[in-house]
C-alpha cells in the first residue's frame, strides 16, 4: 500500500514573519518563498509535500481588504483537493479580521486553514516565526485515525495556542503572546505535544464539498461609546449616506446612555433599516441587554445583541451578510444565530 505523505499549501500574504535580515546591511527584506527550505531547513524533516504561493507584492496587513480575502478563498478553493491543509502567513495587525472573514467565506470547510505570523521576522535570531510556522504546518497536516483532518476550521495559531479564528483578537503589540480568544477556550495547546481539545473543535461532514463565497459590502462602521459622546456626532454618523450597519461597542454587559436623544437617534436609524449590533467594550464576556434598564432601552430602539462576539467577527459577519444581499430580516436573524462557532448565545 502506498501511503501518501501529508501535503500543505503555504500562502504568504505579507507581514513581519516573511522578512529576513540582510546579513550585510542589517535591513529587513521580504523573504522569497521559492527559497523557503534554505531559510527554514527544519521543514525538510517533516517529510511533507509543502508548496508555497506568495502575494506579489506582499502586503502589510494594515492594507488588507475584502478583495484580498476573496483572493485567499480563490487560492484555497482552486487547490482544495490537492492539499491536506493550508497555512496562511499574515501580518498580525489584521489577522483576526481575515480569520473571521474566511470562516464565513469557506462554507462547509473540512480541512484546516491555519493563519499565523510573528512578532519578529523569520530571519532574526530570536524569531517566534519559525516555531509558529512549523507548528502551524504540523496542525494543518494532522489527521485522525480515519484519515480526516483533526482541525477542520479556520484558526489562528500563535505562541503555543491554537484558537478558533473568529474568536480571536490581537491583544499585544510587543509580546510573542499576541493573540487571545477570551470567550472560547483554545482548540489546542502546544508544549512537548500538541494537545487537541477535540470536544471544542467543530464537527463537520467531511463528504460535503467546499462552498466558497466572495462577496462583501463594506458600508459598515464600528462606533465605540464613551462618557460625553456628542449627539451631533452620533447623529451625523448614523446619517452617512449608504451606511447599512453599525457595530455598537457599549459598556459592560451591553449598556449605553439612557439620554432620550441617544435612544431617539438609534430608533430612527433602525427604523430606516440600519442594523445596529451591540457588543461589549470589555475584552471578555457577553452582552445581556435584558439585564439592566439601559440595555432594555437599546432593545426597544431596535438594537440587536451581538452576544460575546469579538469586534472583528461582528464587523466581518455583517459585511459578509450584507454582501450577499440578504433581507434586513434575514441579516438580523443570522446576526443573532451562531453560524460557524463565532458566538455563544448563553442562557
Ligand atoms: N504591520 C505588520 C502587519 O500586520 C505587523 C506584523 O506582521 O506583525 O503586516
Amino acid at each position: 500500500m502506498i501511503v501518501k505523505s501529508p501535503s500543505v499549501l503555504l500562502i504568504y500574504t505579507g507581514g513581519t514573519i516573511g522578512m529576513i535580515e540582510n546579513p550585510e546591511t542589517g535591513a529587513l527584506e521580504n523573504f522569497n518563498f521559492d527559497h523557503l527550505l534554505r531559510h527554514v531547513p527544519e521543514l525538510k524533516r517533516f517529510n511533507y509535500r509543502i508548496s508555497s504561493y506568495q502575494f506579489d507584492p506582499p502586503i502589510d496587513s494594515s492594507d488588507m481588504e475584502p478583495s484580498f480575502w476573496a483572493r485567499l478563498v480563490k487560492i484555497i478553493n482552486y487547490n482544495y483537493d490537492y492539499y491536506d491543509g493550508f497555512v496562511i502567513l499574515h501580518g498580525t495587525d489584521t489577522m483576526a479580521y481575515t480569520a473571521s472573514a474566511l470562516s464565513f467565506m469557506l462554507e462547509d470547510l473540512s480541512k484546516p486553514v491555519i493563519l499565523t505570523g510573528s512578532q519578529l521576522p523569520i530571519g532574526t535570531l530570536r524569531t517566534d516565526g519559525k516555531e509558529n510556522l512549523i507548528t502551524s504546518i504540523e496542525i494543518a497536516a494532522a489527521k485522525d485515525k480515519n484519515g480526516n483532518a483533526i482541525v477542520p476550521e479556520v484558526c489562528i495559531f500563535f505562541e503555543n495556542h491554537l484558537m478558533r479564528g473568529n474568536r480571536t483578537t490581537k491583544i499585544n503589540a510587543e509580546n510573542f503572546n499576541a493573540f487571545r480568544s477570551y470567550n472560547y477556550p483554545p482548540l489546542a495547546k502546544v508544549g512537548i505535544h500538541i494537545k487537541y481539545e477535540t470536544h471544542l473543535i467543530r464537527k463537520v461532514d467531511y463528504n460535503k464539498p467546499l462552498r466558497p463565497h466572495y462577496l462583501f459590502d463594506t458600508n459598515v462602521v464600528i462606533l465605540t461609546l464613551f462618557p460625553g459622546i456628542q449627539e451631533s456626532i452620533i447623529d451625523a454618523l448614523l446619517k452617512v449616506p449608504g451606511l447599512k450597519a453599525v457595530v455598537l461597542k457599549t459598556f459592560g454587559s451591553g449598556n449605553a446612555p439612557q439620554k432620550p436623544w441617544f435612544l431617539k437617534i438609534l430608533k430612527e436609524a433602525t427604523d430606516r433599516g440600519i442594523i445596529i449590533v451591540n457588543i461589549t467594550q470589555c475584552s471578555s464576556g457577553r452582552v445581556q441587554m435584558e439585564r439592566y434598564e439601559t440595555g432594555i432601552h437599546l432593545l426597544e430602539s431596535g438594537v440587536i445583541s451581538g452576544f460575546d462576539s469579538t469586534p472583528e467577527c461582528a464587523l466581518t459577519k455583517l459585511m459578509f451578510l450584507l454582501g450577499h444581499k440578504l433581507s434586513e430580516r434575514e441579516i438580523r436573524y443570522k446576526m443573532s444565530s451562531c453560524l460557524i462557532g463565532e458566538i455563544t448565545k448563553g442562557s
